[in-house]
């Protein structure tokens, strides 16, 4: 009897644990530092491991908001201002330059449970983006709100504007260089704009940011940051601040943030396209991410990938490039990271 006791015990407390596991709502979050040419061979050891440090610090950031009970919204933000603040994305300090060697940031943020959205489009002097749509959001009547107009919106909310030279870095520099090389020299062999900005590699266009999370209310919410395409005309608006391109999300179906060429995931309509799929066909986020990415965006030529959540907290996370930085954590499942394709 003084034996089985306390096996008696040790069973009751596992069978408890278990049974508090599987009550516990899901959460879960998930995030994304761009698509593209993104190959193993460019990378030192030493780079690619500071790029899955970044990676891994920013999702956990994210997560640990969410297991302390925080909204997916906060968890979201968070997870982005790191990505923000890191030169190695494209998106706040070392955001890319246009043609005329500014940087000029859009920014998306949205709320599954309401179907509130903010946005900003071409910012030059707002550190992180993404808190000034979540501003907009919660703070104005509006959706979206772009250049002088936002930033005049940020200082009535107690945003401080900061030099747009704070974003530059010598690696998006040099990248500008060598797109504008070679769109000159696509020029003097006679190819039309579009097909020599075709001819742009892809790594020119890379580093996005955004995040999706579940929180434990069951609410899902996405954002994206991004400094958009290098040597894009001044002006130019890409898909990221544009809700249902960029970032989608809606409690009855998924919440998407996008990264690719923004062009393409604007006239496909990118993210409310996988929830749409995920509502009226009753498709999984596996499924319809993998149909619009592949399927429907390669034959066109749209390059980039998305991360997609849902309420039960799956995750998906779906590229037509050679990488994509992601990393993703839930409740269940440990932190995962992932640069290249077969990671
Ligand atoms: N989608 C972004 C844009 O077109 C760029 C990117 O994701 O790399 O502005």
């Amino acid at each position: 009897m003084t034996r089985t006791l306390p096996i008696l015990t040790t069973l009751l407390l596992s069978v408890f644990a278990n049974a508090a596991l599987a009550t516990e709502k899901p959460f879960a979050i998930a995030i994304h530092g761009g698509a593209g040419t993104i190959k193993k061979e460019r990378f030192t050891p030493a780079r690619e491991a500071a790029y899955r440090a970044k990676l891994q610090e920013s999702v956990e950031a994210g997560y640990a908001i969410l297991e302390k009970g925080g909204t997916s919204l906060d968890a979201l933000t968070a997870s982005i201002n790191i990505l923000e603040n890191s030169p190695f994305f494209n998106a706040g300090k070392g955001a890319v330059y246009t043609h005329d060697e500014s940087h000029e940031m859009d920014a998306s943020i949205m709320e599954g449970k309401t179907r509130q959205a903010g946005a900003v489009a071409g910012v030059k002097h707002i550190e992180n983006p993404i808190n000034l749509a979540r501003l907009v959001m919660d703070e104005s009547v509006h959706v979206m709100l772009s250049g002088d107009g936002a930033e005049a919106f940020a200082q009535s909310q107690g945003v401080k504007l900061v030099d747009n030279d704070l974003f530059d870095t010598k690696h998006r520099y040099k990248s500008l260089q060598r797109a504008k090389a070679k769109m000159k020299k696509a020029k003097q062999e006679n190819k039309d704009y579009q097909a020599a900005h075709q001819s742009l590699e892809v790594e020119y266009k890379v580093g996005t940011v955004g995040a999706v999370a579940l929180d434990k209310y069951g609410n899902i919410a996405a954002g994206t940051s991004t400094g958009g395409m290098t040597n894009k005309r001044f002006g130019r608006i890409g898909d990221s601040p544009v809700i249902g391109a960029g970032t989608f999300a809606d409690n009855d179906s998924c919440a998407v943030s996008a990264t690719g060429h923004g062009e393409y995931f604007i006239r496909y309509n990118v993210a409310a396209d996988i929830c749409a799929r995920v509502q009226y066909q009753g498709k999984s986020i596996e499924q319809a991410g993998k149909e619009v990415i592949h399927d429907v965006l390669m034959p066109v030529g749209g390059t980039g990938g998305v991360i997609i959540i849902d309420t039960k907290g799956n995750i998906s996370l779906p590229f037509n490039t050679k990488g994509m930085y992601r990393a993703s954590k839930s409740n269940n499942s440990s932190t995962y990271v992932g640069i290249f394709k077969d990671d």
